[in-house]
């Protein structure tokens, strides 16, 4: 059964980890995130887009998916499955198709209209017992066809959203999605320490995992960050893996069209990145 992210992400601040949220696209990428998490026993969080919720075919068909997998797979650690920078209007799609978690971004609103967007969905998700992020200051790269260039957000806001009740927050502190450029200055742990001195408790979230040095993620989490997004990371294994296998011309050799073989690779090497990852978080063993 899905769970909210609730109670995965207070153990994480309070044993200092991070839980992984791993953004799926399709049947392989949520089969090989939850094979590792079961397999390493880590609790998990899988990421939907709003532009992959509508690749996959709306978010009833992934609910069905994932649902289907936890039996299936006899998944049995905690997973959550989470909406990634919703829309208000995307944001009540999942919560009426069945996601445990949301992820409603009003980063890009006026900081009033993000407050008022932000209360009407932390009275919804408590009522049905369903995990709410918040995001404060506009994370930077690309998502889903929406540029940012990266902004580290006010302290003050992020205490004024926190204080709406949400269940995690995230927050940027020079983050972006994507490959990160060649001359990025790092995270602003100036700007994580401050924040984190406003929202107390709250559970942190930091987005655009992919890139960031093992060194900054480990300080980011000892300064309260509970959950940790990788999203590009598996694409780029994946689709190296998958073009070894064709420029080795494996796909030529007796079977090796058989879809099921061309995406062995690529799997695997999901699945790896995942493993990887959660060294780094801390997570392992962690369900
Ligand atoms: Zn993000």
């Amino acid at each position: 059964m899905l769970v909210s992210a609730k109670e995965m992400l207070n153990k994480a601040r309070d044993g200092h980890y991070a839980v992984g949220q791993f953004n799926i696209n399709n049947l392989e990428w949520t089969k090989c995130i939850l094979q590792t998490a079961e397999e390493l026993k880590a609790p998990v969080i899988l990421g939907v887009s709003e532009g992959a919720g509508k690749y996959m075919c709306g978010f009833e068909t992934v609910v069905g998916m994932v649902n289907g997998m936890l039996k299936g797979l006899n998944i049995t650690v905690p997973v959550a499955l989470h909406l990634d920078h919703g829309t208000f209007e995307g944001a009540k799609a999942c919560i009426n198709a069945g996601f445990s978690s949301i992820m409603f971004d009003g980063s890009h609103y006026p900081i009033e209209e993000n407050l008022k967007l932000t209360t009407a969905l932390v009275n919804t998700c408590d009522i049905l017992g369903l995990s709410l992020e918040a995001e404060v200051g506009a994370i930077g790269g690309e998502e889903d066809g929406v540029v940012g260039m990266g902004e580290c957000a006010d302290p003050a806001e992020c205490k004024m959203i926190a204080d709406l009740g949400v269940t995690m927050l995230a927050a940027g502190i020079g983050n972006i999605h994507g490959k990160y450029p060649a001359n990025w200055p790092g995270l602003r742990f100036d700007v994580l320490e401050s924040i984190k001195k406003t929202v107390g408790d709250m559970p942190l979230v930091l987005h655009g995992g992919t890139g960031i040095p093992e060194d900054m993620i480990k300080k980011a989490i000892s300064l309260g960050v509970a959950k940790i997004n990788v999203n590009t990371e598996c694409q780029l294994s994946f689709s190296a893996a998958t073009r070894k296998y064709i420029e080795e011309g494996k796909d030529l050799v007796g079977k090796g069209f058989d879809p099921r073989k061309v995406l062995a690779p690529g799997c695997e090497a999901i699945k790896a990145t995942v493993k990887e990852k959660m060294e780094i978080f801390g997570c392992i063993g962690k369900a």
